[in-house]
């Protein structure tokens, strides 16, 4: 059969991959100047122009508004093909605590089975994957069976949005029928997960202020109302006695769909103390993906060290709110402001100051690109595919939707949750690239069977 000869084009395409990545780890491509040479970005990219060029596609650079570089790719397919735009990003979170690392952070080191080393996972080994999948196809098939575009994004983890600000200027040149951004992973090794929404943000800083200077709480505290009494109730009301968020106007009784997520499981993932519980009255899924979750991020308050006995004239806190699809980051952050303003007591002084929005992100949930998507994964994985929601945003997606609003979005990659993205000792499982990278060379054929014209 045409599969099982792929899958064994890709296995035998794994040692390579291996050697792949341990080159683009070796690069330090953290896009902060503060912390590594530009020159380790700059390797990195061509690093990624030149792997791309040798499996056939045209390759290009672009300088964003961020002052990162974006490598772009384009192979033209058959006439009347789609066209499928693939995403990755090659910069990297910086170590975060070397002395915990134990192996080297910028060399792939295998240890049990699995990869480690900075971005073996988030995202240089997506780009791997993909860079496999192109591989087969063209050592298998000969080439491409319909249009590829390449995009890697060389700022990803600054969050600075050069790539954001790019896509509408040079929306010919990304223009693509599916988008398969592949910077999350599956639920868990060898369960291929679609990731289909991703939450939105809402945060705000609100301020009380009583008195014009502190006074002393042994001579006036009493009568004086105390400013951050007054925040900690005012922060109490988006909670209830159960821990679901209740801020008046936003929607909280939703339900998941998809993919289950077991609290004890949830109980682990969070290193979640014994007798503290996993609170809401929904699903872990439901709370995680489905309902809005607010968070005080921090309080501007004295130490307990070094406090002293005096009633402070104001208080200030931040406030974040986490948001599923159903609302905006504006409607979202406005409801907020108005609940907090309608619950200030005393007659405190409230200023609140708006800081971060963003909306949700459905990606496609149904369509041609879809489907090949659930068969190829279901045959590469030999189990059914699951989809979750992810609780962190990538804004870029909600660009590429307005932008590109007819096409198929679709999130997946090699960053199932043992990968430790963002931490010390970050790892990939092979097997997750290998298999990965055997549906989306899958998906390609399949797609372009289904959808050209
Ligand atoms: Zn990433």
């Amino acid at each position: 059969m045409a599969t099982d000869s792929m899958r064994i084009m890709v296995a035998s395409l794994m040692g390579r991959a291996y050697d792949n990545l341990t080159e683009l780890v070796s690069y330090r491509s953290v896009a902060d100047p503060m912390v590594e040479p530009p020159k380790e970005c700059a390797k990195a990219a061509n690093w990624v122009v030149q792997a791309f060029g040798e499996v056939g596609l045209q390759m290009a650079t672009m300088p964003t508004s961020d002052g990162s570089t974006c490598v772009y790719g384009y192979a033209p397919g058959p006439a009347g093909s789609p066209t499928v735009l693939l995403y990755c990003h090659y910069d990297v979170q910086p170590p975060l605590g070397e002395d915990q690392w134990r192996t080297p952070v910028w060399e792939l080191s295998e240890r049990d089975g699995r990869w480690y080393g900075r971005g073996a996972a988030d995202c240089k080994g997506n780009i791997v994957m993909h860079l496999t999948a192109l591989r087969a196809l063209r050592k298998h098939d000969g080439g491409f069976p319909c249009s590829v575009k390449l995009i890697c994004e060389g700022s990803e983890e600054q969050g600075t949005g050069g790539l954001e600000d790019l896509v509408p200027l040079h929306a010919d040149l990304l223009r693509a029928d599916a988008i398969l951004v592949a910077d999350t992973g599956n639920f868990a090794v060898g369960v291929p997960t679609l990731t289909t929404t991703l939450r939105g943000l809402a945060a705000v800083d609100v301020t009380l202020t009583a008195l014009g200077g502190a006074v002393h709480s042994g001579m006036f505290g009493g009568p004086v109302p105390d400013p951050l009494v007054g925040l900690i109730r005012l922060l109490d009301s988006l909670h209830d006695d159960h821990g679901n968020t209740t801020v008046d106007g936003l929607e909280a009784g939703q339900s998941w769909s998809g993919v289950d997520y077991p609290a004890d499981r949830f109980r682990a993932d969070t290193q979640m103390l014994e007798g503290v519980e996993v609170v809401g009255s929904g699903s872990v899924a439901d709370m995680l993906w489905a309902r809005p979750s607010a968070t005080v991020l921090g309080i501007d308050v004295p130490d307990v060290i070094g406090s002293v006995a005096a009633i402070q004239p104001a208080a200030t806190a931040r406030v974040s709110l986490r948001l599923p699809p159903g609302t905006t980051g504006k409607r979202a952050q406005d409801a907020l402001v108005a609940h907090l303003r309608a619950r200030v007591p005393w007659g405190l002084r409230c200023e609140i100051t708006r800081v971060a929005v963003g909306d949700p992100f459905i990606g496609s949930l149904g369509g041609p690109a879809l489907d090949a998507m659930k068969v190829s994964m279901e045959e590469a994985f030999h189990h059914p595919m699951a989809t979750e929601g992810q609780g962190g945003s990538i804004p870029l997606c909600n660009v590429f939707a307005e932008t590109f609003p007819e096409a198929e979005i679709m999130l997946l990659g090699v960053e199932e949750p043992r990968c430790q993205i963002h931490a010390p000792n970050e790892s990939v499982d092979p097997s997750e690239i290998e298999h990965t990278a055997l549906a989306e060379a899958l998906f390609l054929r399949r797609y372009a069977a289904i959808a050209g014209v």
